[in-house]
């Protein structure tokens, strides 16, 4: 083997600057010494092929990208049953899946955690699709409001994402879901319920606000806001200051269960880490310290929240 890292990247995440971001990694991965070879994907769902026939090969796999290319590298990765490591140089419009393991949106950084070689285990979800759709996930699943929104945004290339929620709200109608958790069951209207392994989603929008990563658990919000005071809301999430809210229900589980409540409503899509599995029933588990990770020592992310914020995100104000 001539390398000890494979780069696959997605040539078209974020459009135009992604070359001049490649380029820099590249550069930075040289100067830092690090021996690796680049692999480009060619199709939706490419990376994770390549993730998994490279991991098998033996080399330790990055993801160069957005969100979606992270999460397929991790899937396929993981799925390989290799145990290889597996890393991330953020390079998208969101990058909340390298946050959920302490990397910042920084091209020089992320490369540098590589070289450095610090390595650790963190929880990772699993979800489901009653239609044998199966897909490995970092950050936060979600059915509803914003697996619509995902939609959308994947047909548009993740272009204007303010555009995109609004328009997406205006043709919105909120449905009746049921969700068994270990020791609870929510049944009732909702416009969207997160999953959380990691918190975010949408580019640092702190939807489960009290997620970690090393309990073994999912920390979900269920919310059941009138449409356009949910617009007026999404800002919040930026700060992880939405909760605590009376039309947002949260819980604490390992297992989740999510189906509509009524079987002739069209169902609800499911999304995790951006990428749409399809619709409704689907199943969630959360598996504790489920994959080892490339990291810095300490989680980065947190620490620049809490510059700017004065608190870590999952410090809501009810536990402080
Ligand atoms: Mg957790």
């Amino acid at each position: 083997m001539e390398a000890d890292y494979a780069i696959i990247y997605n040539p078209i995440a974020k459009k135009g600057k992604t070359q001049k971001d490649l380029d820099y990694a590249f550069k930075c991965l040289k100067d830092l010494n690090v021996s690796y070879k680049s692999i480009v994907t060619e199709y939706d769902g490419h990376a994770i092929e390549l993730a998994n026939q490279l991991a098998k090969d033996g080399y330790r796999v990055i993801a160069a990208g957005g969100d979606g290319t992270a999460n397929q590298v991790l899937h396929g990765v993981i799925t390989s049953n290799t145990g290889v490591l597996c890393g991330f140089i953020p390079m998208g419009s969101g990058n909340d899946i390298p946050a959920v393991v302490g990397i910042r949106p920084d091209i020089r950084r992320a490369c540098e955690i590589i070289a450095e070689g610090h390595s650790s285990k963190t929880d990772v979800g699993i979800a489901k699709t009653d239609e044998g759709i199966e897909r490995y996930f970092l950050g936060v699943g979600s059915q509803g409001f914003d697996a619509e929104v995902a939609r959308r945004s994947n047909e548009k290339g993740g272009k204007n994402y303010n555009l995109i929620v609004f328009q997406a709200l205006f043709s919105w109608k909120s449905k009746e879901i049921i969700v068994k958790m270990d020791n609870d069951t929510y049944e009732g209207l909702a416009n969207l319920t997160a999953v959380g392994n990691g918190g975010a989603y949408g580019g640092g929008m702190y939807v489960c606000q009290k997620a970690k990563t090393d309990d073994g658990l999912f920390d979900i919000s269920i919310v059941n806001i009138g449409k356009f005071k949910l617009l007026m809301q999404f800002k919040r999430m930026y700060s992880a200051s939405l909760l605590p809210h009376p039309n947002v229900a949260e819980y604490s589980s390992k297992n989740v269960r999510i189906e509509m409540k009524n079987k002739e409503d069209d169902p609800y899509l499911c999304q995790v880490d951006g990428e749409i599995l399809g619709p409704l029933p689907v199943t969630y588990n959360s598996i504790k310290e489920g994959y080892e990770f490339i990291r810095p020592r300490i989680d980065e992310v947190a620490e620049a929240f809490k510059e700017k914020y004065g608190h870590y995100f999952y410090e809501c104000d009810h536990e402080l």
